[in-house]
């Protein structure tokens, strides 16, 4: 029999899994720190809960992590993990350290539907969902890993970017259950201004019902006309620019939040005109937000190319002057291909394996 991953469990769903094999609320209460604050991965190390309830707990559940088929570690400091799940899935996970913070960059699918042309990850099939538990695992991979890293300046993780492979509304439940984990107080305790989501513009309910985690929302926005956006973003012919910002508006409305970011990637001769930029601040006069420009991490078969250095400055100038907060976005690990749009989750075994 397959041991149930507990990983991404609340004290609700450890009630009820543990009702199930006998185990009583106080056992699951007993349990839950020993999960998500203290992060253990074998139940014999639950020193407080008697042993005849660990026997119980290792017989029918698992605190495993996913196998990490390859770590890589960059010029700048940047890690890539490939990890692998019992069924044989792979996705990427990427840590990012800096003086102020430790950022994660966590998947939520295995692969992504959204086909988006300037994507690596859009190269490759969908496959399936990550499980709560398997969004879960990708931070306790990183938390058990934070203690060998001995060149941090702080040694905790301070911020999780949902920036890695798949479309997050597109596993919103998971997403959400996850969400709730990493916020909660008592749990991992992220402060919700340091958790990101980054959609490419899903805009349904599910959008508006993570307003209220009070999160910070990105936007992949990529372009300033439907015609452009759609020829780049699939997704733009079913939920349109115009759909997107008046959604954007009501999520500021409703989670409090600062602002919304929108993410834009500097193309060179596809998006990163003058009027490009002056189409961009007049479309997002009155929103309150940031950009962020990007650029352009190239993969093997991509037929663009970023923007030169001049250029990206000459955009940035002109929304700057037109009052649009805005930044040019360093990229990191872009030797180990851990950056924006690099991740595919192959498999194959390139690069150095540090640690
Ligand atoms: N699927 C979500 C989140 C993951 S992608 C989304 O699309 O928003 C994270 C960011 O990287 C997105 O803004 C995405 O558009 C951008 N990106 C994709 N491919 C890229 C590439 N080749 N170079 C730089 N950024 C890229
Ligand atoms: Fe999917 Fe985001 Fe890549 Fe588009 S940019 S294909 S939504 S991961």
């Amino acid at each position: 029999m397959e041991r149930e991953s507990l990983l991404g469990a609340n004290l609700a769903d450890l009630e009820r899994k543990f009702a199930r094999i006998g185990l009583t609320k106080l056992d699951a209460k007993r349990v839950l720190p020993w999960i998500h604050i203290k992060c253990v991965s074998s139940f014999d190390a639950m020193t407080d809960v008697p042993h005849k309830v660990r026997s119980l707990l290792s017989e029918y559940f698992s605190l495993e992590r996913p196998i990490c088929r390859n770590l890589q570690k960059s010029s700048d400091g940047t890690r890539k993990a490939l990890l692998e799940f019992p069924d044989g899935h792979q996705i990427e996970t990427v840590f990012i350290p800096d003086e102020k913070r430790n950022t994660v960059c966590l998947s939520i699918q295995v692969g992504c539907a959204m086909g988006c042309k300037f994507c690596n990850t859009g190269q490759r099939s969908f496959e399936r969902n990550l499980s709560c538990a398997e969004i879960m695992s990708q931070v306790f991979f990183w938390k058990d890993l934070l203690p060998t890293l001995k060149e941090l300046a702080h040694p905790h993780l301070s911020n999780l970017v949902f920036m890695g492979m798949g479309e997050p509304l597109l596993n919103a439940e998971n997403l959400f259950q996850a969400l709730e984990l990493l916020l909660d107080q008592k749990n991992h305790n992220f402060s919700r201004n340091k958790i990101t989501v980054s959609t490419s513009g899903i805009v349904t309910h599910d959008l508006l019902r993570m307003a209220k985690f009070g999160i910070k929302l990105a936007i992949s926005l990529h372009a300033t006309t439907d015609i452009k956006r759609s020829e780049l973003m699939p997704v733009n012919r079913k939920y349109n620019i115009d759909t997107l910002l008046n959604a954007a508006r009501e999520y500021l409305r409703r989670s409090n939040s600062e602002h919304v970011t929108f993410e834009y990637l500097l193309l060179a001769g596809v998006n990163d005109s003058d009027a490009n930029a002056r189409q961009l601040a007049k479309l997002l006069s009155g929103i309150r937000c940031k950009v962020n420009l990007i650029t352009f991490n190239s993969w093997d078969e991509s037929t663009f190319r970023g923007s030169s250095r001049t250029r990206a400055d000459a955009f940035l100038s002109l929304l700057l002057a037109k009052g649009i907060r805005t930044i040019i976005r360093k990229s990191r690990g872009d030797d180990i291909s851990a950056a924006c749009g690099q991740l595919k989750g192959t498999g194959e075994r390139s690069g150095s394996d540090l640690s």
